[in-house]
């Protein structure tokens, strides 16, 4: 806090002088009904703007596991972050934001669509892609993941790829390579698998590309558990996490 004696010199600039003026005068109004005006003013502001989260057309999906259900390759710790915090927010900014809009009529599919690429509609696309594609990493996880893939998924692994090795390998080099904040994507392009990346909230969707996996590589995925070790974290999903049956259900729905 500024000195108060330097605010009564007459020499001192305008305005470190008026910051000062007004410090002095708050100090003799009286602590007593300052604070009873910030009280007054606090419990208007809420009645204006109730603290209950906002409703809308678009829910948080309910987690698949329990919050510890991938310990230890993601932690129940960075679950209740991503899951509780990151993605919960996504849903109540989209929310806010499509209200009293068409877009709140549409499926999230539909406004990731139709936002894609509109500037004046980027937030809206930021949050509504967001939250599609983690509700989709959600589903493309499980405990005890990894393995084996299906047969009716292994036949076009091997056709794409030549061998689950190399799959996992080319995977790994788009999930380290992707600069910054993004996932790394396997996706059906037309009848032929492929990996993919993309930065920020962007998804195959608007590429025309059919997710059928992924992997979030925005640091808050991983950076409690692995800190900046973004291939270990990789590696782990890749090798004990990632859910193959949920890509073969996805190839065919
Ligand atoms: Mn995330």
């Amino acid at each position: 806090m500024t000195e108060p004696t330097q605010s009564l010199e007459p020499a001192r600039p305008l305005e470190p002088t008026r910051i000062t003026r007004r410090t002095l005068l708050i100090a003799s109004t009286g602590i007593s009904s300052l604070g009873g005006a910030m009280t007054a003013a606090f419990a208007s502001s809420a009645a204006a703007d109730p603290v209950p989260p906002p409703s809308g057309p678009f829910t948080l999906p309910p987690l698949p596991y329990a919050e510890n259900g991938l310990d230890p390759v993601i932690s129940a710790t960075t679950l209740s972050f991503h899951y509780g915090k990151h993605h919960r927010a996504y849903v109540d900014n989209l929310n806010k934001a499509v209200v009293g809009t068409p877009l709140a009529d549409m499926s999230l599919e539909q406004v990731v669509k139709t936002t894609y690429g509109v500037a004046e509609k980027t937030g809206i696309y930021n949050n509504a892609s967001q939250d599609w594609n983690h509700s989709f990493y959600w589903k493309s996880l499980r405990a005890q993941g990894g393995g084996t893939p299906p047969p009716v998924l292994r036949q076009k692994i091997d056709a794409a790829f030549g061998s689950l090795d190399a799959l996992k390998k080319e995977w790994l080099a788009a999930a380290t390579s992707q600069f910054g904040s993004g996932w790394a994507w396997l996706v059906l392009d037309g009848d032929k698998l492929a990996i993919t990346k993309t930065g920020n909230a962007d998804s195959p969707l608007t590429r025309g590309q059919k997710p059928l996996l992924t992997i979030d590589v925005w640091e808050h995925a991983y950076y409690l558990d692995y800190q900046n070790r973004r291939a270990d974290y990789a590696t782990a999903v890749l090798d004990k996490l990632i859910n193959w049956g949920f890509a073969a259900d996805n190839l065919t729905a």
